[in-house]
């Protein structure tokens, strides 16, 4: 297949080649003055042929730039850009109280510092949520989000803007801390915190971030707990020979977290900047590696089967959308920039949902009810008599866990709320994986699908691939202050 890559030397936009060899998935580009370089794409030609089966073309929530450059250079988001924001990023500072071996973004390294204003802050989310519909969900980054100061107040203000989803990804240094801190996070309306957990020995956090940091993480998730947060996702950056004997490890230690912890969402390494090519190969992991990892390390109790692409659940958002009359946001990113499944834990075992519910169908199903719906006000009625009647039969309750309420997908669908997903959620371990991208395995065709979106204080919303390949070095620098100034005011100030 024909598409267009970025060279990871000038990052100008060239041809790619995204083609099958030997049962995978690899893309080989050139440039005309770098040279040839190739990369894995995908390391399961049938996986990535199921998974492509999803893909859908959606619409962006708002148009803010021109096509003039050409993308990725015009976001955003631009006229061609097809997905509307799920969750947006706001990096909070670049500056971090951890300091990662592979880190060259954070304050330290990149000599100035990036924090937006209050007022810029507020403006940035108000763009968002002026998105048709209006972005749900809101992502607190950095650099370490949680010191900035004013971070509980920020947390206050998006909850106030009316996000339903407010989270914070984080190293949890912080939350380890204090217990105090989590609560006043808690009360201030957070409602997730996304920890960095590479690992449930400490080897693989000395590799990645120079420190023995399991105690550390394991105090943050105690103190979340303590303080009154209800949801804790875990987040492994993972890197072949590094922490991927782990993954199923990680699960198990989910699973016997799951008062506190509600997934798992692994991110393979990507590279940025120059990096050293044997130690690309070396490292580099794909979804796929993750799945066939996962499979082989619970046992087969996880297979492969059990994921699908996150464009997988458009239906839903048109089902809800039929039945409100209003306008639901697409999970329309590329079928191949993630995967995910729900398992259940029941006597020490897992059990995916895929195992007693024919999600296939079920989506199938939910699909022509949602035409149905559209169609009049009989068709409406009509079609959610067959959700409650017909519904049923994708679920096998001979199989299923017993902590698995029978109605509960029919409740989600019939009510389309909050609280019955919330319910699904507290029953069900998420597990998934995303892998942003890098300029050697960078695809356009998936970054001008994506709708994981940074918000920036001159009013653009900027693909997150697209960000940290190209933009990210010109946003921060128009908006920043010299590392000295900050640091001597601080100084002073103390
Ligand atoms: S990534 Fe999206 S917003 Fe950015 S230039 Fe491409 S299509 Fe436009
Ligand atoms: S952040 Fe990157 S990997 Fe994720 S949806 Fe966007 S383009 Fe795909």
């Amino acid at each position: 297949m024909k598409t267009k890559s970025l060279c990871p030397e000038c990052l100008n936009v060239i041809d790619a080649e995204v083609y099958e060899s030997d049962g995978k998935i690899l893309m080989k580009k050139s440039c005309d003055k770098h040279g040839e370089f190739d990369d894995i794409y995908w390391s399961d030609a049938s996986l990535y042929y199921k998974f492509a089966r999803w893909m859908y073309t959606g619409n962006a929530g708002i148009r803010i730039t021109n096509t003039e450059k050409g993308c990725p250079y015009d976001c955003g988001l631009c006229p061609v850009h097809k997905s509307s924001t799920m969750l947006a990023i706001i990096d909070l500072t670049n500056r971090c109280n951890q300091h990662c071996p592979t880190c060259f973004a954070n304050a330290a390294a990149s000599g100035y510092v990036y924090e937006p204003t209050m007022e810029q802050l507020q403006e940035m989310m108000k763009l968002l949520r002026s998105e048709v519909p209006p972005c749900p969900a809101v992502q607190f980054a950095g650099g370490e989000p949680t010191i900035r100061e004013g971070f509980i107040e920020i947390v206050r203000m998006a909850r106030g803007m009316g996000f339903s989803h407010v989270q914070v990804a984080t190293n949890g240094i912080a939350l380890a801390k204090s217990e105090q801190f989590c609560r006043d996070m808690a009360e201030a309306g957070l409602h997730t915190v996304y920890l960095q957990f590479d690992g449930v020995t400490d080897e693989p956090y000395r590799v990645l971030r120079g420190i023995p940091a399991l105690k550390t993480k394991l105090r943050a998730i105690e103190n979340c707990r303590k303080g009154g947060l209800k949801s804790v996702v875990l987040v492994p950056t993972l890197v072949k020979g590094v922490n991927d004997h782990q993954v199923g490890d990680m699960v198990r230690f989910a699973a016997r977290n799951l008062d506190i912890i509600r997934g798992v969402n692994a991110q393979p390494i990507s590279f940025e900047g120059r990096v050293d090519e044997s130690e690309r190969r070396s490292g580099r992991i794909t979804i796929p590696d993750y799945i066939k990892a996962l499979e082989e390390q619970t046992d087969g109790e996880i297979p492969r089967e059990s994921f699908y692409p996150v464009p997988f659940v458009v239906a839903i958002s048109h089902f809800v959308e039929a039945w409100k009359g209003m306008p639901q946001l697409e999970f329309s990113v590329h079928p191949h920039c993630g995967a995910a499944t729900y398992v259940f834990v029941e006597n020490g075992k897992f059990i995916p949902i895929t195992e007693f519910v024919d999600v296939e169908g079920l989506m199938e199903f939910i699909e022509e009810q949602a035409e149905e719906m559209s169609k009049s006000r009989i068709g409406k009625l009509r079609a959610m008599m067959r959700i409650m009647t017909q519904g049923k039969k994708f679920i096998d309750h001979e199989k299923a866990p017993s902590v698995f309420d029978k109605f509960t997908l029919t409740n989600i669908l019939d009510k389309g709320n909050r609280d019955s997903l919330a319910e699904f959620h507290r029953k069900a371990l998420f597990i998934g994986a995303m892998h942003f991208q890098d300029p050697y395995n960078f695809d356009l065709e998936r970054v001008q699908r994506c709708g994981i979106h940074y918000v920036t204080p001159d009013g653009r919303i900027i693909p997150f691939c697209s960000y940290n390949a190209i933009h990210r070095p010109s946003v921060e620098k128009a908006f920043a202050t010299p590392l000295h100034v900050r640091v001597h005011s601080r100084a002073t100030d103390e």
